[in-house]
Order: structure tokens, then C-alpha cells, then sequence
């Protein structure tokens, strides 16, 4: 006997699945053939209770949604004042690739637009036998509570059309945002969007920050409850690219998106949702996900200025 949350999902799943708007990415050849069928929802309490419908075992690149955790990792390692010092918090309203950096300073506005991530990529420093990619792959492990790989194929693709990526660290290098060659940073940058993940792990990653920084069933400590207070406020007011406030208004919740198709949404001390689809909306972010999220806040009351 299926429970009331496990009938609603697979009763969401069929009915957007329907949804058939919007285009796989096509800026990276590995997005660019994604087939734009697959369609995933995976919710995570903050107890390890997994519900999930449709394609979740599939594994796609993390691209963006990997903004929120190495964010948290260089807060981890130097603390918010330090990093703020090279990367604001500010909303920029921003497309996820736009040339913005603060006049003057060079700062760029937030972690979750490129020049803000690839800026936090440069932050986090290699450790002992630990390579900087290698400490961000761990990392990212760990919230996930499982191993994750990269693609070598995604990352040749990223590396092959990253031009604007290079641009910005080039620029972020010359205003001394990042203090050494930024090639290698880059490079980096391109690995951690190159990491395959499945709509389950995302939903664990989501649970791990609604459950102030503990892994729900691993019960393993990632990141301090201060990390995942600023990380859910800078996915809050800069998640969404420039949908950022559109979807405050309609979800309510602290989210990320990715060109890969996947979305998180966060609702601290109760659940993390993942949704897996390739299509992506204007915004760059996935139709069915957006659609999901939406539904998903609406029906389980999961706004979180809702009050009655
Ligand atoms: N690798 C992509 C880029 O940096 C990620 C973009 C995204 O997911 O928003 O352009």
C-alpha cells in the first residue's frame, strides 16, 4: 500500500509529465542531446525518508546547483567576512552568465551567477594530498552521502565552448578578486559543473542544508548550521538566475537551478526536493522542475511566508 505523499508524487509525476515546453541547453554538447523525456521528482525528509517518481536514478551534470555547495565550502574554510570581502550577497537579476561585476571593485554581486562561482571555485585552496577539485568532489560526496564522479566528456564539452567562463576569470584575475592564474581556476570550475548526479542524490544534498548541515540518513556533519544559513539565504534571493523574485513570490523556497535540467528547493527542518528534466524555460532552468516546485509549494502548503 502506497502512502498519501508517495500516490500524490506519482500522481504530480504523470500529469506533468505531460508538460512538454521548453529545450534541452544547448550551449554544452552534453546537455544539448539530453533526452527531453526524462523527467524525475525526488523528495528527502530531514528523517531519510526518500519518496521518488519517474527517472530518478538517471545521472546528469550538476552544472549550477553546484554554485550553493562550493559556496559553502569556501565559507567553511575562511569564514563569511572573508569571503564577503570577494564576493557579495547582493541579488543582481542577472542572466547566469552575464559579464556583472561590481564598478570599481570588480566584486561580482553573488556565488550563484558564474563570475560570483567561479570567484568562490578560486577561494577554496588545495589541502595536504587533496587537489582543490578533489577537496570540492569530497565535498560534494558528502552531502550526497555516496561517491560522485565527474564526467570526462561533459568537462571536455564545458572546456571546448567555455569561452565567457575563461573571460570572467581573466577579469575576476584582473581586479585581484582572484588572486592567482586564473586558468587553473577555470578549469575547476568546469570539473565541479561536470559532476554526474541522480535526482536522489540532489534531494539528499537539499536535505543535508534543511537539516542544518547533517546528513539525514548518514547523520554525518557536512557544514555548520551558521554555512547553511547563508547558503539558504543567498539561494533564496539569488537562486533562480533572473527569475530569482517571480519565484520567491510563487515557490517561497531556497533554490537552485542548472542547465544540466535539475533544480533543488530547500524547506529548512523538513525536506529537500530535487526535480530532474532536461527542458529549460527562458531562465535556463527546467520547465517540468520549475512546474513541480511550484506544485509541490502550492498543495503542501510549503511557502515559507505562508501563515494560515
Ligand atoms: N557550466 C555552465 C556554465 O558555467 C553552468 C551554467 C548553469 O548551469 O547555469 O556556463
Amino acid at each position: 500500500m502506497k502512502s498519501p505523499i508517495q500516490q500524490y508524487l506519482d500522481a504530480l509525476h504523470e500529469e506533468l509529465h505531460g508538460l512538454t515546453d521548453g529545450t534541452p541547453y544547448q550551449g554544452i554538447p552534453s546537455t544539448a542531446v539530453a533526452d527531453p523525456s526524462k523527467f524525475g521528482i525526488c523528495l528527502a525528509t530531514v528523517d531519510g525518508v526518500l519518496y521518488e517518481a519517474g527517472d530518478t536514478d538517471e545521472l546528469f551534470s550538476i552544472q549550477s546547483i553546484s554554485k550553493p555547495f562550493t559556496y559553502a565550502l569556501a565559507l567553511e574554510d575562511l569564514g563569511s567576512e572573508a569571503v564577503g570581502q570577494k564576493i557579495d550577497v547582493e541579488p543582481s537579476g542577472d542572466a547566469f552568465n552575464e559579464i556583472s561585476l561590481q564598478s570599481g571593485t570588480g566584486r561580482p554581486d553573488n556565488p550563484m551567477i558564474n563570475a560570483g562561482a567561479i570567484a568562490a571555485t578560486s577561494l577554496v585552496k588545495s589541502r595536504g594530498p587533496r587537489s582543490r577539485f578533489g577537496r570540492i568532489q569530497d565535498f560534494y560526496s558528502s552531502f550526497a552521502g555516496r561517491d560522485l564522479d565527474m564526467s570526462s566528456s561533459v568537462f571536455s564539452g564545458e572546456r571546448d565552448t567555455g569561452y565567457r567562463n575563461r573571460a570572467l576569470a581573466q577579469l575576476l584575475r584582473s581586479f585581484g578578486i582572484i588572486e592567482e592564474n586564473p586558468d587553473p581556476v577555470v578549469e575547476d570550475y568546469f570539473r565541479q559543473c561536470s559532476i554526474m548526479v541522480n535526482a536522489r542524490d540532489l534531494a539528499l544534498m537539499a536535505a543535508t542544508l534543511a537539516n542544518g548541515g547533517i546528513h539525514p540518513s548518514e547523520n554525518h556533519r557536512v557544514v555548520s548550521p551558521e554555512t547553511v544559513q547563508q547558503v539558504l539565504s543567498v539561494m533564496t534571493t539569488c537562486g533562480m538566475y533572473d527569475d530569482a523574485g517571480a519565484w520567491t513570490t510563487s515557490v517561497g523556497l531556497p533554490a537552485k537551478s542548472g542547465v544540466g535540467g535539475g533544480i533543488i528547493a530547500v524547506l529548512p527542518g523538513q525536506v529537500g526536493i530535487a526535480v530532474y528534466s532536461p527542458p529549460l524555460d527562458p531562465h535556463g532552468s527546467s520547465v517540468r522542475g520549475v512546474a513541480a516546485c511550484t506544485r509541490l509549494a502550492s498543495d503542501m502548503g510549503l511557502h515559507f511566508m505562508r501563515s494560515g
